[in-house]
This record gives structure tokens, C-alpha cells and sequence, in this order.
């Protein structure tokens, strides 16, 4: 049995004082039928996770290297020395402003996974790929790509987070037929690597517009076993209905 793991991505938004606040209030009404956490910006990660009793606070990237001259990142022992454990590699905003290939995002699972920390990876198609009919084929290698030379138990222990590009932030959020399919084809593509357990094992979100009216019919699909949740996890209000959702 898969445990359920809804986690919001704020991006580029909420200075350290405001994610005091949400962390503070959103830990009140957190359960334990799912796994809940927040994508939130480097400059808050400690106070966040301080915070924090229950919500998994994640780091929205990490380099690959231990250390050295990377200018604007940050490492592994810098998460692990303020206790985050998790992180969002491969996001599509990552991948299309900042150069992210599936390669970096192999490295960077690596890395967190060598140290303890979990990875939550990001794949997903262009509007063009989708609408050229090319998103299994995109998603394949993808997946393939961001898995090469991971071990089964890494792999058991991941989330893989789906995110058609065109249903990021537009409010057009994919059908629940085309969520469905292609997370299903996200857990085909571990089993083709992995083999039926750890496809069984590895937990895969959704991402694109989702929100507190459309969570419960994500959640209800075969191989959704979560979600990954831009804008509607900004606000205290709209995360707390989603949380509530998925009871
Ligand atoms: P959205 O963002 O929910 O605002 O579409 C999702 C994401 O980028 O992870």
C-alpha cells in the first residue's frame, strides 16, 4: 500500500517571516493518512523546518557536488546540517530557465539519496510534445534518464512527479484519463527498468493545476499517488482544503 504524498511547490514566493506563519498555522491541520510537505525557497529552509513538527519541508533544488565553486547553489550537508531531507530535482521551470537535463537530475538523485535525503524528481511533456502525440515517449525517457544506474531501493523510495508543462500554472489541469495514463506509464517505465516490486514501491504525483476542488478526483486514479501543487499551496486556506481532501 502506497502512502499518499501531497506536496506544494512555492517557488519563487513567500519571504522567511511568511513561511514561519503557513508552516505554523498548516501544522495544525495535517493528518496521517497522507505524507505533507512544502517546496519552499533556500532562504527559509531552516526556520521552515524548525518549525515543523509533521510537514516535510523540501528544498526546491541541490547541486550534485559535495562542494566548490557553484556560485548560487547549494549542497547536500548544507540541507542535511539544518535537517531538511528531501528535495525537488527537475522541475520544468529547472529544466526549460535553468538547463536542468534528465543527466543533472540523475546526478542530483544520487546525491541526495547516497546522504539519506529523499528526492522528489519532476518529468513532464511540452504543450508541442503533447500535442505531436509524444508524451509516452517523452516520459520514457525521461524516467530512464533520471533513474540510469540507480539502485532497486533508491528507486522503491522515490517520488516521481508527472507535470504536463502546459498545465503548470495555466489553470488548464490535465483530464483525469490523461493524468492516469501517463502516471501509469511513469510506473510502466520503473517496472520496465526495476522490475514489479519497486514499481509497486515508487510513489508518483501528479502536477498541473491542481487545486482543492479536483484533488479528491486525482487522488481516486490507480497510479496517482499524490501531488505536486503550485499555486494552491500559497495560501494557508486553499492548502488546508486540499489537506482536508485527501481524508
Ligand atoms: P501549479 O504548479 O499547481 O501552479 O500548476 C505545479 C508545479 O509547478 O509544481
Amino acid at each position: 500500500m502506497r502512502k499518499p504524498i501531497i506536496v506544494g511547490n512555492w517557488k519563487m514566493n513567500k519571504t522567511n517571516t511568511e513561511a514561519i506563519a503557513f508552516v505554523s498555522a498548516i501544522e495544525e491541520v495535517l493528518h496521517d493518512q497522507a505524507d505533507f510537505g512544502i517546496g519552499v525557497p533556500f532562504v527559509a529552509l531552516k526556520d521552515a523546518q524548525a518549525t515543523s513538527k509533521n510537514l516535510i519541508i523540501a528544498s526546491q533544488n541541490v547541486h550534485f557536488e559535495d562542494s566548490g565553486a557553484y556560485t548560487g547553489e547549494i549542497s547536500v550537508a548544507m540541507l542535511k546540517d539544518i535537517n531538511v531531507n528531501y528535495a525537488i530535482v527537475g522541475h520544468s521551470e529547472r529544466r526549460e530557465m535553468f538547463n536542468e537535463t534528465d543527466e543533472a537530475v540523475n546526478k542530483k538523485i544520487k546525491q541526495l539519496t547516497v546522504n539519506g535525503l529523499h528526492a522528489i524528481a519532476c518529468c513532464g511533456e511540452t504543450l508541442e510534445q503533447f500535442e505531436a502525440g509524444d508524451t509516452e515517449k517523452v516520459v520514457r525517457a525521461q524516467v530512464s534518464g533520471m533513474l540510469a544506474d540507480l539502485s532497486a531501493d533508491v528507486v522503491s523510495e522515490l517520488v516521481i512527479a508527472y507535470e504536463p508543462i502546459w498545465a503548470i500554472g495555466t489553470g488548464k489541469s490535465a483530464t483525469m484519463e490523461i493524468a492516469q495514463d501517463t502516471c501509469a506509464i511513469v510506473r510502466d517505465q520503473v517496472k520496465v527498468l526495476y522490475g514489479d516490486d519497486v514499481a509497486a514501491k515508487v510513489r508518483v504525483q501528479y502536477g498541473g493545476s491542481v487545486k482543492p476542488d479536483n484533488i479528491a478526483a486525482y487522488m481516486s486514479q490507480e497510479d496517482i499517488d499524490g501531488a505536486l501543487i503550485g499555486g494552491a499551496s500559497l495560501e494557508v486556506a486553499s492548502f488546508t482544503e486540499i489537506v482536508n481532501a485527501v481524508k
